[in-house]
């Protein structure tokens, strides 16, 4: 049945039964558990928002396949104002939510498999995009979430998957079997795993024949036999396990995504949903399609957070009667002018968005690396700035223990209090809001979500048509194109 509220989803989500594990222990139920409930209200904000009338233009598309209205994270890009739509979507849901809503990495694995699976189909005359395409209908009319699983452990990184010592370091096919295939190894990172349906597994680098085994995608449920989640541990979880509802910051929804490893110990995944089998010379445009899209996002989901930052430290300045202050005034412009700049090239690579062969729109790949490439330096200086004005405060404040507490509280609340008629516990709130929007793990998945900066300077410099640069260059002072040279 299509799942269309939030209370469809938790409900969906109990009926499942994955093996997670958690600090060492099995996790019951992901809606209701401390360490992932809260990841789990946020992705759930994708299906809400499709029921408020003013977004649901946003949220939700038109299926290709069927004609039928879908939510947009299970949606193929049909054109620019596709991409456009998404980009508007997420930064409302992170304005919303303040952290990472997790539903996009499923969303742009889909996108990626789709035009690639026509490709490898037209190149090889295999059947992945039939199969896919009936696989996607099923995500659709159920409103199922999906993960992308794409990062491997890459054991020695100075070796090919087939050369390392433990075969297991990049996920690969075990085993072929009239019926499918079987599938070992492990998926890093992995954002929203927990509290998905299916797996949406896509290889993690360029492979060369060698690595035929390792070339694989496919699709199966989270509680596929052999499928183990690991739930990764983030800074100050602690105070979410004892529930101490304002010293966690944001406990509606937490401070970024939620990650897993996902271990395939031997899972069969049968022929209908595997979209790749050896085809390695695919293998390099899937993990590019996937990752530009994903970079694309960036400018959207951070945006909104930014959204919140800058509104939380201009709220903070304000009850402690320091808004006036001109430097508080123009920290806040720059906060806003990157928030806008950022925003600006999600929007830029979507609009300069173009049809694969399957139909499916891409964004501008080059423009999509920038976009991420700002995030790694934007949000680190909207954060720095917001910490600036913030000051000490959210790294000394008493915990909520101090100010409930018989013997201290009445001195908390005397010496933390700001403007006078302002609760006290409000500036605590929005101190710990600041403090976990600009701490630890948050800002760690912003740097390296989507590809660590590296991953996009390479991409930068090959994208940069630098010859063409030096031709426009040699054009000038009268020499002759390189090209024409030789
Ligand atoms: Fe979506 Fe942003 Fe989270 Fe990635 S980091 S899954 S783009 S909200
Ligand atoms: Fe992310």
């Amino acid at each position: 049945m299509k799942i269309q509220t939030t209370s469809q989803y938790m409900d969906s989500l109990k009926k499942l039964s994955p093996v997670i594990y958690y600090k060492g222990v099995r996790v019951g139920d992901v809606t209701t558990h401390p360490a992932t409930a809260p990841h789990v209200r946020a992705a759930a904000m994708t299906y809400a928002l499709a029921n408020i009338e003013e977004y649901e233009n946003l949220a939700t598309a038109t299926s290709h396949l069927t004609g039928n209205t879908i939510s947009r994270f299970t949606h193929i890009h049909q054109n620019v104002e596709d991409l456009i739509k998404k980009v508007k979507l997420l930064r409302v849901l992170g304005q919303k939510t303040a952290t990472c809503f997790q539903r996009c990495v499923g969303f742009d694995g889909i996108n990626a498999v789709y035009s690639v699976a026509y490709e490898i189909d037209k190149k090889h005359g295999t059947g992945y995009f039939e199969r896919f395409k009936n696989w996607l209908t099923r995500i659709q009319d159920e409103n199922l979430m999906v993960v992308g699983a794409m990062t491997d452990p890459k054991g020695d990184r100075s070796k090919k998957p087939s050369e390392q010592t433990d075969l297991d370091q990049y996920l690969r096919i075990s085993e072929r079997r009239s019926d499918g295939i079987v599938i070992r190894g492990a998926k890093l990172h992995m954002t929203g795993a927990v509290n998905s349906h299916e797996i949406l597994v896509m290889p993690t680098t360029a492979m060369d024949e060698a690595s035929r085994d390792y070339s694989v995608a496919c699709a199966l449920p989270v509680d596929a036999p052999g499928v183990t989640m690991i739930y990764g541990r983030q800074a100050n979880d602690s105070r979410r396990d004892l529930k101490e509802s304002i010293d966690v910051g944001n406990p509606s929804f937490g401070s970024v995504g939620g990650e897993a490893t996902i271990v395939f110990n031997d899972v069969f995944v049968p022929w209908e949903n595997v979209f790749m089998d050896g085809e390695y010379d695919f293998t390099g445009d899937l993990v590019y399609r996937f990752a530009a899209h994903h970079r694309a996002n960036y400018g959207a989901c951070k945006t909104g957070l930014m959204d919140v930052l800058t509104g939380a430290v201009s709220y903070l300045s304000q009850i402690q009667g320091a808004a006036k202050g001109s430097h508080v005034r123009d920290k806040i412009t720059e906060m806003i002018h990157l928030s806008e700049t950022l925003y600006s090239s999600s929007i830029a690579c979507s609009a300069e968005g173009r049809p694969t062969d399957s139909g499916a729109f891409m964004v501008d790949t080059m423009l999509a690396n920038v976009c991420k490439h700002n995030v790694t330096r934007f949000h680190f200086e909207v954060a720095r700035l917001a910490v600036d004005l913030a000051g000490g405060f959210i790294a000394t404040l008493p915990s909520e223990h101090d100010l409930h507490s018989e013997d201290v509280g009445h001195l908390v609340e005397k010496y933390f209090t700001g403007v006078s008629g302002v609760p006290v516990e409000d500036r605590i709130k929005i101190g710990r809001l600041i403090e976990a929007m600009t701490g630890g793990t948050a800002m760690v998945e912003s740097m390296h979500g989507a590809g660590s900066p590296q991953a996009q300077r390479v991409m930068i410099l090959r994208e940069g048509k630098l010859e063409e640069k030096i031709n426009l260059a040699r054009a000038l002072i009268g020499l002759s194109s390189k090209d024409e040279q030789t």
